[in-house]
């Protein structure tokens, strides 16, 4: 049994399918009418209900970002492990 303190799920916790999954994302947020991107955000995205599960990590990025935490100018970083690029290379950010 391994603790890297990863967030491990293999059924959604929303409606249970084992469709679910890691993915590395633009996460587009809006607070007070107010609409912020946070880029490359990993989370686990269940294709069959919708249902995105991140874990503290990726919280704590999307706090970084958030206007709602930007007065207190909190410096989150990606972590040690950094984001593996390729994995989504390609994608259209059009739109
Ligand atoms: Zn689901």
């Amino acid at each position: 049994m391994t603790m890297n303190g990863k967030l491990q799920i293999k059924t959604c916790p929303t409606c249970g399918s084992d469709k679910i999954q890691w993915v590395v994302r633009d996460v587009t947020r809006k607070y007070k009418g107010q609409t912020y991107t946070v880029p490359s955000v990993e989370y686990y995205d269940c294709p069959n209900c919708g249902e995105k599960v991140y874990d503290r990590e990726a919280m704590l990025k999307i706090e970084a970002y958030s206007p709602a935490y930007r007065k207190t100018r909190v410096l989150v970083r990606a972590g040690t492990h950094t984001i593996a690029a390729g994995a989504i290379k390609g994608r259209p950010t059009t739109g």
